[in-house]
């Protein structure tokens, strides 16, 4: 089986917009490509996973969200970065949408599991990487390891949410390239316990 970072989008990869409603409003990160391309380069699988609730909210078309992820394939690719899946939760909060309950907008883990079924991972070897406890807390619903990441929400996450939260990540990292080097560091250290 293998393993994957499941790397959150918006406040992690790209800026926190609030929506990103316009291909403009999807801006990287700095050290975000690099970061990726580390996954790639170690033989974990990268897959994003995405809570994108504003088409349910009418705020943009489903098949916009096609039109962004297609954008930020392209960047990657410029810099030799790539993903091995992206798995997205278009559907709205439970008090927005009349499909609440919903299995697979995070908190829950369905795209966790959908993913772990598609390209045969192993779950309890794999990482979650996000700037919101609800990233966490997927994670720890799935037995994944978990990293909060300190830009987007991270910071106010941190200061706000986390002390009220059943669950704590791993690790807090000030950025994704950060985060990924944890990851790996860990990584060594459980192949060398085996
Ligand atoms: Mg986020
Ligand atoms: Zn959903």
């Amino acid at each position: 089986m293998e393993r994957a970072v499941f790397l959150d989008r918006d406040g992690t990869i790209n800026e926190e917009m609030g929506y990103v409603n316009h291909l403009d409003r999807f801006v990287l990160l700095p050290g975000a490509v690099a970061a990726i391309r580390s996954i790639n380069a170690s033989g974990l699988k990268a897959v994003v996973v995405t809570n994108q609730s504003g088409a349910a909210r009418g705020y943009f078309p489903v098949a916009f969200i096609d039109r962004v992820h297609e954008k930020m394939l392209r960047l990657f690719s410029e810099e030799g970065a790539f993903l091995d899946g992206i798995y997205i939760c278009s559907h709205g909060p439970p008090s927005a949408d009349p499909e609440a309950g919903c299995d697979c907008r995070k908190p829950r883990p369905g795209l966790l599991l959908q993913a772990a079924r598609d390209l045969n991972l192993d779950l309890s070897g794999s990482y979650v990487v996000g700037d919101r406890f609800q990233d966490v807390e997927m994670a720890r619903e799935a037995g994944a390891r978990a990293v909060l990441v300190l830009t987007g929400y991270g910071r106010g996450e941190l200061q706000f949410v986390g002390p009220a939260s059943p669950v704590k990540p791993d690790f807090v990292a000030a950025d994704l390239p950060q985060a990924v080097e944890w990851i790996l560091a860990d990584l060594r250290i459980r192949g060398a316990e085996r």
